[in-house]
């Protein structure tokens, strides 16, 4: 009793945004946990949104884990999610996550002035349960990731990355799934960052959904070598540990929740995400979901070098 109610009492001490990002931390773990157990069982249970979109029970139960935990620690914070999903309907008691990390709180020393006293009003939380769904039906499982981005007055300024397979091709009994957060004036924790190689140009873009453009522009940043792996999290991941140069993809297929979590990581370290002609994107509420003028995200090389290289024709055909 004595234990509750001091945590009660110290969680009043919080930042509003640190307890929303300490929340995430939890309920994006519990969310990965889900995807796994629903390929365990192997009920994927796929249905085509569209052209080339898919949607699994992972997709489903995941957003469905997400949005009720963060509504019931912060019912007045919108939230906005990729899935259609009834958020009542067949939540089970053990998938509402509203435990605060530990790791993510323990920065409140550190905690920037500039987000003190942000208003719930300002706040809209962007969710994509499962990035990569294509790649998680073909069992490319290192491109899974699950993105939780928090954004305030329409800017990316916090996010969790989580993959739910890390560590999976390690064998049996190795501990699985990582999560990488950042705040943008706190850094960005839970992985190593690395500088790609010197003398390389290495351009990572889609692997499922490419078109003329998309290749286009890549072979115009004259890449030494493309990676094509699935999910926009996972290549901002691979940006960020050093894998590649940039993520190039002249195309409007990404949505706001694809990008509002890497975007916020990666900016929290000096990085750059914006659209192909080197315009911030916004996260307020009303905004378009779809990224229309496609991503471009680097990480310590000159991001404008990029900018000047995708074709003009790219550019007219993709219009903010
Ligand atoms: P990708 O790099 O193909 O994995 O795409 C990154 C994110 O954008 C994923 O969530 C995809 O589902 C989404 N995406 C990209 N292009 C399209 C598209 N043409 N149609 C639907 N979703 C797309
Ligand atoms: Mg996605
Ligand atoms: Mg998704």
């Amino acid at each position: 009793m004595f234990t509750r109610a001091l945590s009660r009492l110290s969680v009043g001490f919080y930042p509003q945004l640190l307890r929303i990002l300490a929340t995430c931390g939890t309920t994006v773990s519990r969310a990965g946990r889900i995807v796994r157990a629903v390929s365990e069982n192997g009920k994927l249970g796929i249905v085509d949104k569209g052209w080339n979109d898919l949607q699994t029970e992972a997709d489903r139960a995941a957003q469905r884990c997400i949005v009720a935990s963060l509504s019931k620690s912060f019912p007045n914070v919108t939230i906005i999610g990729e899935e259609e999903t009834d958020p009542n309907e067949d939540i089970k008691p053990d998938w509402v996550e509203t435990s605060l990390d530990e790791n993510i709180l323990k920065h409140v020393s550190n905690f920037p002035e500039e987000w003190k006293d942000v208003k719930d009003e300002d706040i809209v939380i962007w969710v994509d349960p499962l990035d990569g769904t294509a790649e998680y039906t073909q069992g490319l499982l290192d491109h899974v990731t699950v993105l939780i981005g928090i954004a305030v007055k329409g800017k990316a300024v916090a996010g969790v990355i989580h993959q739910p397979y890390y560590n999976y091709k390690a064998g049996p009994g190795a501990t699985l799934g990582r999560t990488i957060w950042g705040m943008v004036g706190l850094g960005a924790f839970g992985y190593t960052q690395k500088q790609p190689p010197k003398g390389k140009n290495i351009i990572t873009t889609t692997r499922s959904h490419s078109n003329k453009v998309v290749t286009d522009s890549v072979d115009a940043c004259e890449p030494t070598e493309v990676i094509r792996v699935g999910g926009a999290g996972h290549k901002v991941l691979l940006l960020i540990e050093g894998e590649v140069h940039a993520y190039v993809f002249a195309s409007p297929g990404c949505k706001k929740w694809d990008t509002c979590a890497p975007e916020a990581i990666l900016t929290a370290i000096g990085g750059k995400l914006t659209d192909i002609h080197g315009s911030k994107l916004q996260y307020h509420k009303e905004v378009q979901h779809k990224n229309t003028a496609g991503v471009l995200a680097t990480f310590s090389v000159d991001h404008q070098w990029y900018l000047d290289k995708i074709p003009q024709s790219a550019k007219d055909a993709l219009k903010p």
